[in-house]
């Protein structure tokens, strides 16, 4: 990979390597779009079974951060890191060593949890940085996101109601809820409470039979695609929706948790085709994010709600211009995005009196 090339095609603006070889650390951070604020997104762990692995997955990550902050109306930039490495040999001076990179980066980038780390690894951070959010309450932070992310989800689906059937009564539609983990089953918790028939499945029995006490149907993880449910949920890995499941699709809505949902834009292009409505991933699950995000001003769990319900508003807007410019969800979504950066950006070119100030004085000091 000719590095700068490719940051030139996707449009990154800094990629560090961070190595100490004491305590094993090897890290690579990358930075996409400041344009909106500092960068925010988590820090993967992962054994990458090479270098260039590495690179490609935290440049892709980092530029979705970038959209995902950026629709979500954040004033927050994107960016993302990995730690290369087996998460059983992670250790305190390993995420220490990062803190301590990350503070040497004076705030352009802000660090979370994501896959393979965890609060206690934030707090190691926070020991050297205040660059880290995602940290335990007892310092300031939001603990586990996951609740917030499914509430998102549930003002998604509603927006989807909203657009499919006029109305966003959670309880009159059947949903098929694929992963019953963190997220989803909070999700089914809501749907339940609702009084919703919902369909679930997963890998783990055990998360099973917890969601069928709540009244849902178990599913075996094969025929999930198949029911014959309105909204589809999927809250497990990412690619579910795919060439060989969408033609199985009964559903009329697809709208859940997972990322990177669509294997590929054709699948997007497809659900688009068999008027099947899709809120696009990135922006219904921006709950997690935006819970951490107030963070950053004083965590405030109130607010962090308030935010997580304007996802409903957000999703209804990706709608309205999916309509407007006659594209798929996916498309509309991210245009929103490219069109907020643009038109921020814009807005910094009008010169704030510091910078006045700052010419002035340089003048006056004969400079
Ligand atoms: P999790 O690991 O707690 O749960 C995932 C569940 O999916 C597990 O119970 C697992 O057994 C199940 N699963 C895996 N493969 C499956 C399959 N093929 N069929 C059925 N079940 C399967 O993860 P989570 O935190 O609940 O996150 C779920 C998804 O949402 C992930 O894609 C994640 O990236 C995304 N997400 C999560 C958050 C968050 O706040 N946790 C935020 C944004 C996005």
């Amino acid at each position: 990979m000719e590095l700068f090339a490719t940051l030139d095609t996707m449009g990154h603006e800094e990629v560090v390597f961070c190595h100490h070889r004491e305590s094993g650390l090897k890290a690579i951070v990358a930075i996409h779009n400041t344009t909106l604020g500092p960068a925010l997104g988590g820090l993967r762990m992962w054994p990458y079974t090479n270098e260039q692995e590495a690179l490609t997955d935290v440049l892709r990550l980092a530029k979705g951060m970038t959209y995902k902050n950026a629709v979500s109306g954040l004033n927050l930039g994107g960016g993302k890191s990995v730690i290369i490495g087996d998460p059983a040999q992670k250790s305190e001076a390993m995420f220490r060593a990062f803190g301590r990179f990350l503070q040497s980066l004076g705030g352009r980038y802000i660090t979370a949890e994501d896959v393979n780390t965890n609060v206690q690894d934030m707090d190691h951070i926070f020991q050297e940085t205040d660059f880290v959010t995602g940290v335990h309450p007892v310092h300031g932070g939001s603990g586990d996101p996951s609740p917030f992310t499914a509430f998102g989800v549930i003002q998604g689906i509603k927006a989807c109601l909203n657009k499919k059937y006029g109305h966003t009564d959670l309880g009159k539609p059947s949903y098929a809820v694929q992963g019953l983990g963190h997220v989803g089953s909070h999700v089914v918790k809501h749907l339940r409470d609702a009084g919703a028939k919902v369909f679930v499945t997963d890998m783990n029995k055990e998360r099973i039979e917890q969601c069928v006490a709540l009244g849902a149907e178990a599913v075996g993880m094969d025929d999930v695609y198949k029911v014959n449910a309105k909204v589809y949920v999927p809250c497990a890995l990412g690619a579910s929706v795919n060439e060989q499941t969408i033609p199985q699709f009964r559903f009329e809505i697809v709208a859940g948790a997972a990322n990177n949902q669509l294997a590929t834009d054709a699948c997007g292009d497809e659900l688009h085709r068999k008027g099947i409505l899709y809120a696009p991933d990135y922006v219904i699950n921006a709950g997690g994010v935006m819970n951490v995000s107030i963070e950053l001003q004083g965590y405030d769990r109130e607010r962090a709600k308030r935010m997580v319900t304007g996802i409903y508003d957000i999703i209804g807007n990706v709608f309205r211009v999916a309509d407007r410019d006659r594209i798929p969800t996916y498309k509309a979504a991210d245009r929103i995005a490219e069109e907020r950066i643009a038109a921020i950006g814009r807005t910094r070119l009008l010169r704030s009196p510091q910078v006045y100030e700052r010419l002035y004085n340089g003048r006056r000091n004969g400079h």
